[in-house]
């Protein structure tokens, strides 16, 4: 089964509309490549610039978190009704940032999973491991858990339309990456966890990412890997010369 490469920027609290739209001004016919699934994941304030000066292309646009309820009394939060209405395809959920300083647990992950599929935006859904965990050899119990905890409920068939990024901890960020094999076999892992709760079919369709310091100049590696079908890229993401580089890398 042949799945299609996923490159996904994550801006992060990085870049004003101003300068989300100049980016796409740059990147736009050159980061659109056959055969890649090319994708912005911008902070909230730039996504109906970046829809808008994207119009006409094939970058989709994504955010980085949501809120699980549609509407409510949820000071400073947005829903995936919201998102929806901008344009959005993509979001990212439980990204080790939100889990470690906005205390999402499995649980909200899960929640924020099923509103996602609810209004129709497809979940970039972030598992990894400390690196304490990688160094006591939970790495793979580590995944299970986040894998199962934020997939639990969901048909066979959503399952499969996901995206997982597997991104450890200790990798992003800080310029050391797993290497790609390694990366490969705990992604492959994951793989066996899907298989174990929605068959072998929607093992074989869902798009599993790594991510953890991917640059231009090691895009390749992972993606040669057979169970890396992409990369979810922070740093490396924000320059315009550098994303059309992970684009080009992922063909
Ligand atoms: C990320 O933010 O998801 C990420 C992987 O960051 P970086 O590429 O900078 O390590």
């Amino acid at each position: 089964m042949s799945r299609t490469p996923i490159i996904a920027g994550n801006w992060k609290m990085f870049k004003t509309a101003g300068e989300a739209v100049a980016f796409a001004n740059e990147v736009k016919g050159k980061a659109e490549i056959d055969g890649v699934e090319s994708v912005i994941c911008a902070p909230f304030t730039a996504l109906p610039a970046l829809a808008d000066a994207l119009k006409g292309t094939t970058i989709k646009i994504g955010a980085q978190n949501l809120h699980f309820e549609d509407s409510g009394a949820f000071t400073g939060e947005i829903s995936g009704v919201m998102l929806k209405d901008l344009g959005v395809h993509y979001v990212i959920i439980g990204h080790s940032e939100r889990r470690q300083y906005f205390a999402e647990t499995d649980e909200i992950v899960n929640k924020k999973v099923f509103a996602a599929f609810k209004h129709g935006l497809t979940p970039i859904i972030c598992v990894g491991e400390k690196l304490e965990e990688r160094e006591a050899g939970k790495t793979k119990d580590v995944c299970k858990v986040q894998t199962e905890g934020a997939l639990k409920g969901l048909t066979p068939e959503q399952a499969a339309q996901a995206v997982i990024a597997y991104e450890p901890i200790w990798a992003i960020g800080t310029g050391k990456s797993s290497t790609a094999e390694d990366a490969n076999e705990v992604i492959g892992y994951i793989r066996s966890v899907v298989a174990g709760l929605f068959g072998e079919e929607a093992a074989a369709k869902i798009r599993i990412q790594y991510g953890g310091s991917v640059k231009p100049n090691n895009v390749a590696e992972y993606l040669g890997q057979s169970e890396i079908d992409g990369a979810l890229v922070g740093g490396a993401s924000l320059e315009p010369a550098s994303y059309i580089a992970l684009v080009e890398g992922a063909k």
